[in-house]
């Protein structure tokens, strides 16, 4: 059924969910034809490959047989472990019930970056903001690691560039990028400041501006490569704000200890809010990473990374890594899920596969089973929690398809399992 052109649909492909698009039939897929992005125009213009349908070890199945098929595959498993998790809120919700019944661990394609900001959140807590706040009050914004927009590509668009706020239009936010600089054609209402700096070594800078901003003394000439002059302005500038925000993306941090420095990023906006108003803002939520970690949350009573055993949930950040399950063994079959980028294909491993994949996804080895899944707010409805996790958004179905949702999907392999078929 050709999709009719709507406005106000809401865009599932990163964690900004952007709510104001119009989207139509396209040449091939979907077309964004109003406040889209690369991202998005991606997104919306991929289509099932012309094969799609459900497989076992690469023959063509029905659903029921492929989820019978897996479900005897988890059935013989001791540990299985459900990966990949790009979904929505009811997938997640679906992921948690098969995680149950199989004593299986959840972990998220984007875990290894998420626990950064985790394990700052579970030590030491930290003052957050929201989107709204940003483009209503914020008059110094830093974005730590630079370059957002490849991730987060309206970012800017939606905060301080975007023509209304709540206290009117004459609102002046300066920009600082510590790290990469802002790509080519992102322009920006006020004025703009980039320090190039080293961003493994910006846990240094966030030292020295700690250290700075409570007067004590400082040898160092330097930090993060850039000079202590630098530092100082930006401290005083700091200090100096009305409403202050630091924005970050974890994957930008990807180095060695790299929440140690997050961490001492925390503390900092902390010690500035005994004399003005800072926060910082985590970035993420893209292919539902931060819906699976609250929805994880209320169902289990823990986020990303919990487990289900005889004891009951637990959670281990480190020890329920996909990498290391799989590395070591301990995980004896995987569940893949990932329903909005086909590029998302599982990792490499040894153990027996069950992929719950987008339509258009193409895989470098047969899985044991595959089954093709929709998109939220593309091929079914459905809700993501947007990157300051405020608000979860609904999604639309745009296209009548005959593809099941990844909730539909893993629950037909937990009735399977139920049934013992
Ligand atoms: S910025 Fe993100 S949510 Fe907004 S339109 Fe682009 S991909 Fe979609």
């Amino acid at each position: 059924m050709p999709a009719p052109d709507r406005p106000g649909v809401t865009c599932p492909f990163c964690g900004l969910v952007c709510d104001d698009l119009r989207v139509g039939p396209g040449t091939r897929g979907l077309a964004v034809t109003e406040n889209g992005c690369a991202v998005a125009a991606r997104g919306f213009g991929q289509v099932a490959t012309a094969t799609t349908g459900p497989r076992i070890a690469g023959a063509p199945a029905t659903l029921a047989d492929a989820a019978a098929a897996a479900a005897r595959l988890l059935a013989a498993a001791r540990r299985p472990l459900i990966g990949g998790l790009g979904t929505d809120v009811q997938g997640a919700r679906a992921a948690c019930r098969l995680a149950d019944q199989t004593g299986g661990v959840l972990d998220h394609m984007n875990g290894a970056g998420a626990i950064r900001n985790l394990l700052v959140l579970q030590d030491s807590g930290w003052i957050t903001t929201t989107l709204s706040e940003i483009r209503n009050r914020c008059d110094l914004l830093i974005l730590a690691g630079g370059d957002i927009t490849s991730r987060f590509p309206r970012f800017f668009e939606r905060t301080i560039a975007a023509p209304e706020a709540l206290f009117g239009g004459d609102r002046q936010c300066a920009t600082v990028f510590l790290g990469r600089g802002p790509q080519a054609g992102v322009t920006l209402p006020g004025p703009v400041e980039v320090i190039g700096c080293e961003v493994a070594e910006l846990g240094q800078a966030f030292g020295l501006l700690r250290a700075l901003l409570a007067g004590r003394p400082v040898q160092a000439t330097s930090a993060a490569g850039a000079p202590l002059a630098v530092w100082q302005g930006l401290a005083d500038r700091m200090r100096a704000a009305t409403y202050g925000v630091v924005a970050w993306a974890a994957p930008d941090f990807d180095f060695p200890h790299a929440e140690l420095a997050i961490q001492t990023l925390c503390e900092l906006v902390k010690d500035l809010n005994r004399d003005t108003r800072f926060s910082g803002l985590p970035l993420g939520g893209s292919d539902g990473d931060i819906t699976v970690d609250a929805v994880s949350l209320w169902q289990t009573g823990f986020g990303l990374r919990a487990a289900f055993g005889a004891g009951g949930p637990t959670q281990d950040l480190h020890q329920h890594a996909t990498a290391r399950l799989l590395a070591s063994g301990e995980a004896d079959a995987l569940v893949w899920v990932s329903s909005f980028d086909p590029a998302r294909t599982p990792p490499a491993s040894t153990v027996p596969t069950v992929v719950l994949g987008h339509a258009a996804m193409t895989l470098p080895a047969e899985p044991a089973v595959f089954i093709p899944v929709g998109t939220p707010g593309v091929d079914h409805a459905g809700h993501l929690f947007r990157t300051d996790r405020v608000v979860a958004l609904p999604l639309a179905a745009l296209r009548g398809s005959a593809l099941p949702s990844v909730a539909e999907a893993l629950d037909a392999i937990g009735a399977a399992l139920e049934g013992g078929r």
